[in-house]
């Protein structure tokens, strides 16, 4: 039996009535950039993350974009952030002129080493972002308490994690700006890119606001050299569609990952994820594991046509790009060794029980 890593197709197979007319009515109704539909899903996102504003943009990419430059990060200054992320969390960091201060992760959570971080400080910090990896909350009390101290801006990259917790309290509502993706494989995916910002301030959000339409809080007259960052009204209506089920969705993940978590115990070598006190809900977008023998074990699930994926290969510190940074390998024992070992495992909603049990089977006769 063949297991995708993801199949959006079953999720489309009983939400095509609603997502068809949602589309048809974008197109009559012909107000594609910012339209009506974006308006109500700022909303909507603003209440699931109990914050009093959002603004929605083009990606997960530009909303972190957007958030740091309303930050004030520019050139000159460093911004901490974890080693081991997707692409996106350092590359924006770089992009706006600054120089990204990169710490290594702890290995229970693939999360920033919160104990790490305040060795990387100095004069020239602006802002931390703490990425949620894999749909599990950062330690946000200690990265709180030392943005506190030493007056820095924390970003959170909950672009894996929305609608989870710290201590009950939702991701994206914590620091200064929560920044989300609604990339096709996140817990809940557009229909291609689309991305939002979450905030406090009525400053931030009207700083974002302005970012979005290139810097122009009145139309043609800009203030500041912005970004073509506005959401498509097709994308917010195609969002609206599946909210309602974003809550059960991630239940479910939930669910699988407990069965996951009890059939790995019998194999030591299976470093299953380990969720702390703190993680009051993790949305599981991933389910990684992590196995001394990763290659085979992931050469053996492919063999059987059982998705699987490694998230991430190569830490930031080892990437081409940031070879400039003059990092070395031996700074960072914790992310290189999860390059190594990590690998997802399908945990979508919609994976049958007789899928996860060849994914198990599967796992344990491999590692
Ligand atoms: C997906 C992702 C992003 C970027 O989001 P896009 O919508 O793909 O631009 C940023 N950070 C993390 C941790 C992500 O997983």
């Amino acid at each position: 039996m063949s297991v995708p890593l993801l199949d959006l197709g079953r999720q489309y197979a009983y939400l095509k009535p609603a997502l068809d007319k949602a589309v048809i009515d974008v197109l009559t109704h012909g107000s594609f950039i910012l339209g009506p539909e974006v308006t109500r899903l700022e909303n909507e996102i603003a209440k699931l993350s109990t914050t009093p504003y959002a603004v929605a943009v083009a990606s997960g990419t530009d909303a972190l974009m957007l958030a740091l430059h309303a930050a004030g990060v520019g050139p000159g200054d460093e911004v901490i952030t974890s080693d081991f992320s997707f692409f996106a969390s350092a590359g924006v960091i770089h992009r706006l002129g600054a120089r990204p201060i990169l710490v290594d992760i702890d290995l229970d959570t693939y999360n920033i080493s919160a104990d790490k971080i305040e060795a990387a400080i100095t004069p020239k910090t602006k802002a931390i972002v703490p990425v949620h990896l894999f749909g599990q909350s950062a330690d946000m009390d200690a990265i709180m308490a030392i943005a506190k101290k030493h007056n820095l801006k924390v970003i959170e990259d909950a672009a894996q994690s929305i609608g989870a917790e710290f201590k009950g309290r939702k991701l994206g509502s914590i620091g200064d700006y929560g920044c989300f993706s609604f990339y096709p494989s996140k817990n809940l995916g557009a229909g291609g890119d689309a991305g939002i910002i979450t905030m406090q301030g009525k400053e931030e959000y009207e700083r974002c606001r302005m970012l979005r339409v290139h810097g122009a809080r009145v139309t043609y007259h800009h203030e500041v050299v912005g970004y073509n960052s506005s959401l498509d009204t097709l994308q917010a209506a195609i969002l609206l569609v599946k909210l309602p089920y974003l809550q059960g969705w991630s239940e479910k993940r939930q669910a699988h990952a407990r069965r996951y978590d009890d059939a790995f115990k019998s194999n030591s070598r299976i470093r299953t994820p380990v969720v702390k006190d703190y993680a009051t809900f993790h949305i599981y977008n991933q389910y990684t594991i992590s196995v001394p023998n990763r290659d085979e074990v992931m050469a053996k699930l492919k063999a059987k046509q059982i998705g699987c994926y490694v998230y991430y290969p190569i830490p930031f510190h080892a990437q081409e790009c940031f070879s400039y940074l003059g990092y070395r390998p031996e700074q960072f024992p914790n992310s290189g060794k999860a390059a190594k070992e990590v690998l997802s495992i399908p945990i979508f909603p919609e994976l049958t029980t007789a899928e996860q049990d060849e994914v198990i089977a599967t796992v344990l006769a491999a590692a």
